[in-house]
């Protein structure tokens, strides 16, 4: 056999892989999941139907407008149809905005450390990935990221509230950020956790894009909707951005089912914001339990809450695991856990207790 291969792009060596969060191992004790900040309660009844009456129809192709989501979209944020624009999850969305704006010899910025797709989907693009620390605080240095500017920046991500810390930016720093941010550099607002956020102070994208037409904002049915497997999240930006996500996405990506999932929570939107409140409740709960502990743990506005273990961040995760609960470590510097179960939290804040007395 021949040792050569096709030729690849030269960008894609080196790539970081995206990391997903691991299951719960089989067999182990209870297992609990809160590796990758998804939503803890099982599918709502109405949602469930919409999906399998969809799935009788599978064999056919999906609404690629995604008409019947759109318009739902539209009325809920009082949006025009022309500036929204569907994806496979906000990551799908994301890797289109970079698609669209960047290449080779541009710049794509974004805090670091932020969310783990970032690097990969701007590597892929064959742009430069501009990462810039986050404050001792662990929050997105604006002022920092505003000086990083150059002639080559083609889109800048913010993510509020940041991942994997949950710390946000409030609204007078970043107007602030915006107002010096070139018109022609696209701004991207992720905001994957949003319904999470209880700081009055933290401002709702929707609002800051409206006159504004180099912002752009990103939303998902993954996290606080609870639809993170059917792949659904969306984008609102004017209509020259909004137009450059339909010609990058690809065919047909949006199944039916997530599309009518989609709806369905959306009409759903009371029960599920009610499940939202209770994992915010729990938030806080898990949040002043580790501060009790001793813990310094970042003030988090999202469904996860990150404690800066450096160099223990491996023994803390191991810990975790051995008393079945699976989280999300990044060697060397801390451990993500996403707010799950009561039960699950429960045995966090046992087990951050222990750690804490070995010292
Ligand atoms: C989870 C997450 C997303 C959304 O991912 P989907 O592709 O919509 O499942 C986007 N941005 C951030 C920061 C996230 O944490």
């Amino acid at each position: 056999m021949s040792e050569t291969s096709p030729k690849l792009r030269a960008e894609l060596e080196g790539i970081p892989t995206y990391k997903p969060g691991r299951p719960a191992a089989a067999g182990g004790p209870v297992a609990y999941k809160l590796s990758s900040n998804e939503n803890p309660y099982p599918p709502l009844p109405g949602v469930m139907e919409s999906v399998t009456a969809a799935a009788r129809n599978f064999n056919r192709y999906p609404d690629m407008a995604c008409s019947g989501l759109m318009e739902e979209l539209s009325e809920r944020f009082a949006v025009p149809l022309a500036h929204l624009a569907t994806g496979t999850g906000s990551v799908g969305v994301a890797q289109q905005l970079v698609q669209a704006t960047s290449g080779p010899g541009d710049e794509v910025m974004y805090a670091w450390r932020s969310f783990e797709a970032y690097p990969i989907i701007t590597q892929v693009s064959g742009a430069r990935s501009v990462q810039v620390p986050l404050t001792p605080g662990d929050v997105h240095d604006l002022d920092a990221m505003a000086d990083a500017i150059t002639g080559r920046t083609r889109l800048i991500f913010v993510c509020n509230p940041n991942n994997p810390t949950g710390t946000v930016v409030r609204r007078a720093e970043l107007e602030r950020f915006l107002d010096r941010v070139p018109k022609d550099v696209l701004v991207v607002l992720d905001e994957a956790y949003r319904e999470f956020i209880r700081d009055p102070e933290v401002p709702d994208g929707v609002e800051l894009y409206r006159d504004r037409p180099n912002v752009c904002v990103l939303r998902t049915f993954s996290k606080a909707y609870g639809l993170a497997g059917l792949r659904v999240g969306f984008a609102i930006a004017h209509e020259p951005v909004a137009a450059a996500l339909r010609k990058t996405a690809v065919p047909f990506g949006v199944s039916q089912l997530a599309q009518e999932a989609a709806v369905a929570s959306l009409r759903a939107e009371d029960e599920l914001l009610g499940r939202v409140g209770s994992l915010v409740c729990e938030r806080n709960r898990v949040v002043e339990g580790l501060r009790s502990q001793g813990w310094t743990v970042p003030e988090t506005q999202a469904n996860f809450v990150w404690l800066r273990l450096g160099e223990r961040t491996v023994a803390f995760a191991a810990a975790c695991e051995e008393h079945g609960v699976v989280v999300r470590p990044f060697p060397g510097e801390g451990v993500r856990v996403t707010v799950g179960e009561t039960e699950a939290n429960d045995i966090l804040l046992k087990v951050a207790e222990a750690f804490r007395k070995e010292g």
